[in-house]
């Protein structure tokens, strides 16, 4: 069996289109999930919810817009009411992080490209914001935003 896009393995889901998993769907709209650290997920959700975090299942996020569930696994998902913060996928308000290790927001994306800036450095710099810790704790995918960042930069240049 070939995969073209990353890992085939029980732990990890292939996001190249392979489909190694058949439980990574979103059991509301049938998007193809993302993979998501349990670690990252517990410090997303509400409180009240963590409770409900099944060490054993291995959980995906689902980024599809319009769609309500946020985090799923076999059998259980926690959707937007369930979890604190802005989620970047699920809200496209310009005040919503799209860095979250510095805290940028699209606004602020938008601003420094509006002022010249064509990459996350100068971004990061023209904003003159801190970095105020790791990414892969507080951006809701649980990895680097720099994927997003740059899409974003792309997509406020292309609006210029
Ligand atoms: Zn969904």
């Amino acid at each position: 069996m070939i995969c073209l896009g990353g890992t085939i393995g029980v732990k990890y889901a292939c996001l190249g289109g392979c489909n190694m998993k058949s439980e990574n769907k979103c059991p509301e709209c049938g998007t193809k999930g993302i993979e998501v650290e349990k670690e990252t997920i517990g410090k997303i959700l509400k409180k009240r919810n963590r409770k409900y975090l099944q060490k054993k299942k291995d959980y995906f996020a689902c980024t599809k817009k319009v769609c309500k569930v946020v985090y799923f696994c076999e059998g259980d998902h926690f959707d937007t009411d369930e979890v604190k913060g802005f989620i970047w996928f699920k809200d496209d308000a310009g005040h919503v992080p799209i860095c979250y290790c510095y805290g940028i927001s699209r606004q602020e994306i938008q601003r420094a490209v509006e002022n010249g800036c064509k990459t996350i450095n100068e971004v990061r710099k023209f904003t003159k914001k801190k970095k105020t810790g790791k990414c892969k704790k507080k951006n809701p995918l649980g990895k680097s935003c720099t994927k997003v960042f740059e899409e974003t930069i792309e997509l406020y240049r292309k609006k210029k």
